[in-house]
């Protein structure tokens, strides 16, 4: 309530959907008995939804490992209490000259390690805890971001070995990351994808080749989990199914997967008025109202993690194409209706041409509406998070992790 209250818009967490959401993700490895276990990736305050309790959602529905980016994601799993024996957690982005490589070997968290700098220091802190650090190996398949290349693979995997024999080291298995897995139905993508895991084997090859045997391999994410089941290997690391979405809307929508998104995001309306007609709306006079109307203020804005290339123009607008902005779900007194955002999106808030009297349509200061949620069928005019990724140019992933501290999460 005072969440209602003290902000004027709030993102609402369906855990259940989170949790079943990993069910299902668990059942299309084929089971926890499978050979193949999933990890729930929760970096990036597990994409917006909150990192504890999302994690929390993950592992009750079946994940045993659980990814995170940072050094202080993983650490901040283990001191919510979530230990080894409910799973296992990897980290991944790091600068090797300085991280916490004691902390994280202490806390039992596995380190992804994607090049030799840093490796010194991290076996000498596992040297002085007593106690190998557990390694995934990083190879760079295609991405051309993280990871081991082909050249000089052999040579680093001989630096690795003794450290291994000696017991600094446990390497425990052997990544990398796909570019295009999120893209089935297109042929150049799926050559792409298929080159990248031949060079996957490639490199495990050459693994087996130095005497290193990889326990756990792992290469697919969301899309690849959902449309490559040869690629799942010991375990799979899908992120954004376990928000609910799909990787790219290209591939479907949430309900073809059997996914449901988690998020809704809603707010209170601010002052709704009566304007005339060719009223200029927001900065830059981009929208311009065409007849007698009513406007809405929706008191969220780019401050919030509202984009702004969410912004709405329309033809009178000057110099401006025409563009429809971001989608609002706003309750009519005919039942629910998609408004959309008109000029800019401001820093704490944008507006809603109504296309019509307030009065009339029976919209008042103080009605919620929904930005986005789950996306409940045609004639319940749900926006999801892809509408909005769509009206501001990027993917749904964008317009969670946007999200500030400012909308507060409200867990169901
Ligand atoms: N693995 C790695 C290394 C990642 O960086 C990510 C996120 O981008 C994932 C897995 C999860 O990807 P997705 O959210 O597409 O399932």
């Amino acid at each position: 309530e005072a969440a209602l209250r003290q902000y004027p818009g709030q993102a609402i967490i369906d855990l259940a959907a989170l949790r079943d959401n990993m069910r299902h993700l668990v059942e299309v490895v084929g089971g926890p008995k499978s050979g193949t276990a999933v990890m729930g990736v929760v970096k990036a305050d597990a994409y917006g939804h909150g990192l504890v309790p999302a994690a929390l959602a993950a592992l009750a529905g079946g994940a045993t490992w659980l990814g995170a980016a940072q050094s202080h994601e993983a650490l901040a799993l283990r001191k919510a209490g979530i230990g080894l024996d409910r799973c296992h957690i990897l980290t991944w982005v790091y600068n090797g000259l300085a991280v916490p490589f004691d902390e994280l070997i202490a806390n039992d968290i596995d380190i992804s390690l994607g090049s030799l700098a840093g490796i010194d220091a991290l076996a000498d802190a596992a040297r002085q805890l007593g106690r190998p650090a557990r390694v995934h190996i990083k190879v760079d398949t295609g991405f051309g971001r993280n990871g081991f290349t082909e050249q000089g693979f052999d040579t680093s995997l001989r630096k690795l070995v003794p450290l291994a024999k000696e017991g600094a080291l446990h390497i425990v298995g052997l990544w990398s990351h796909l570019a295009v897995a999120d893209a089935p139905d297109v042929p150049e993508f799926v050559d792409s994808t298929d080159r990248q895991i031949e060079h996957f084997h490639d490199f495990e090859r050459r693994m087996r080749a130095a005497g290193i045997e990889p326990e756990i391999r792992h290469l697919a994410n969301t899309a690849a989990t959902l449309t490559r089941p040869e690629i799942h290997f010991e375990l799979t690391r899908p992120g954004i199914g376990l928000y609910g979405y799909e990787a790219d809307p290209a591939m479907g929508t949430p309900q073809d997967y059997a996914l449901t998104p988690a998020m809704t995001l809603q707010a209170q309306l601010g002052t709704v008025k009566d304007v005339e007609d060719g009223h200029g709306i927001s900065y830059g006079r981009t929208y311009i109202t065409e007849g007698e109307t009513s406007t809405a203020i929706v008191p969220l804005g780019y401050a919030d993690g509202i984009h702004r290339s969410a912004s709405g123009f329309d033809e009178r607008g000057a110099k401006h194409a025409v563009k429809p902005g971001g989608p609002v779900r706003v309750m009519t007194a005919a039942g629910p209706e998609l408004m959309h955002v008109s000029g800019r999106v401001c820093m704490d808030q944008f507006i809603l041409d109504l296309h019509g009297s307030a009065a009339h349509l029976g919209i008042h200061e103080g009605d919620t509406v929904k930005l986005f949620g789950p996306g409940r069928g045609e004639e319940f005019a749900e926006p999801t998070a892809d509408d909005w990724a769509r009206a501001a140019d990027t993917i749904s992933y964008e317009i969670f992790t946007c999200l500030r501290n400012r909308i507060p999460r409200l867990y169901l």
